[in-house]
């Protein structure tokens, strides 16, 4: 039996004259738990091999309340899978000299594993500081994989880390039997963090890659040729139908926060319960994809619980993995 399957290949994504059906809905927090569910085991042979977890070291910069929110579900996450953590927070004041004397520390220690300096970093320390930081993590720790060693590796499909959301995504993807092979692949954005190693990573498992930008010609018409389509933008709900082939898998990295009450109701009015939420909360989370999409696309990630979580279920793997390659050796 044939498990893969690709847009093109299912008849319900192509029924022209037949009322489309609404795109499934892909769960990332059940892909993600299944991920660290088959980590378990690995954790526990480097527990023995080297008497203790893999260890997971993070650095934050200042008092940005996302970035903390997003450190606390790591720690937990890495916490709850059985891994030790140790978190380093600096004061917002902090020179880029004190980050990476932190970085170097753990650099040196043999009883960390992995590595991360939360982004952003604070504007005062200069346009190049992330670049610095991630110049001197220990690429053998380099978990993020945003060290140009890291970025080089995967470029060259060399081993190596390969960045966690971008990584997830592919993970996702095996995980849920859609072809990545042959298959058209457009993916708007092309920072080095999202866009160039998800365009990277496709390209190895022989999908027809394109790389959108803010200076692409016709966008739309360039994305409604994607049989898988990644949406790494960073604007809320700017991937509209008239961007998506029918039955097209469509993944939504963005996570954009709203706050305009006219925005949020054009945006949720199919989804009356995180309109509520904006209500009550006065903001609320969206991705680049307009929800209305599901009525076009075949399979489509939620924003949350869509990428965020194999983001964070990949950072673990790597973790996971950095340990495994001390114990080898
Ligand atoms: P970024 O560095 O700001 O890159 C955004 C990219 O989108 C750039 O390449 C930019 O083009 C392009 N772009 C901007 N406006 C556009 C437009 N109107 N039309 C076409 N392209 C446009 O952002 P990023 O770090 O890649 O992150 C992208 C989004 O993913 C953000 O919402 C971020 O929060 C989210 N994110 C989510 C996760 C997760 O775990 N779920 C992880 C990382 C990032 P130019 O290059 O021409 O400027």
């Amino acid at each position: 039996m044939r498990l893969a399957e690709t847009p093109c290949e299912n008849p319900r994504f192509f029924a022209h004259g037949i009322k489309q059906m609404p795109a499934r809905i892909i769960d990332g927090k059940a892909i993600a738990q299944q991920i660290r569910d088959d980590l378990a085991a690995r954790i526990a042979a480097v527990r023995e091999g080297l008497g203790r977890s893999p260890h997971l070291a993070i650095a934050i910069v200042g008092d940005d309340p996302a970035s903390h929110v997003y450190v606390r579900n790591k720690l937990r996450t890495a916490e709850d899978s059985g891994m030790g953590v140790t978190l380093e927070t600096l004061p917002g004041d902090s020179t880029l000299d004190e980050t990476l004397a932190v970085v170097e520390r753990f650099n040196m220690s043999a009883q960390i594993d992995g590595i991360l300096v939360q982004s952003p970093l604070p504007a005062g320390m200069g346009r190049n500081a992330a670049q610095r930081v991630f110049d001197t993590i220990d690429p053998g720790k380099d978990v993020d994989g945003f060290s140009p060693i890291s970025a080089g590796h995967l470029s060259q499909k060399r081993s190596g880390f390969a960045p966690c959301t971008p990584a997830g995504i592919i993970e996702m993807l095996d995980r849920e039997r859609l072809a990545i092979e042959g298959a058209r692949a457009v993916v708007i954005g092309r920072s080095d963090i999202v866009g160039k190693p998800m365009a990277m990573l496709l390209m190895h498992r022989n999908a027809t890659v394109t790389v959108c930008h803010s200076r692409t010609r016709d966008l739309p018409g360039v994305a409604r040729e994607a049989d898988i389509l990644v949406a790494a933008i960073g604007r809320a709900g700017l991937v509209t139908q008239d961007f998506v082939k029918p039955g097209a898998v469509v993944i939504d990295v963005g996570m954009n926060r709203v706050t305009d009450a006219d925005e949020a109701r054009q945006l949720l009015a199919s989804q009356p319960k995180r309109l509520k939420l904006f209500e009550r909360r006065g903001s609320v989370l969206v991705g680049d994809v307009h929800p209305n999409v599901a009525e076009t696309a075949g399979a489509l990630t939620p924003v949350p619980g869509g990428v965020g979580p194999l983001t964070i279920a990949m950072l673990m793997a790597n973790t996971v993995r950095a340990a495994e390659l001390r114990l080898s050796g």
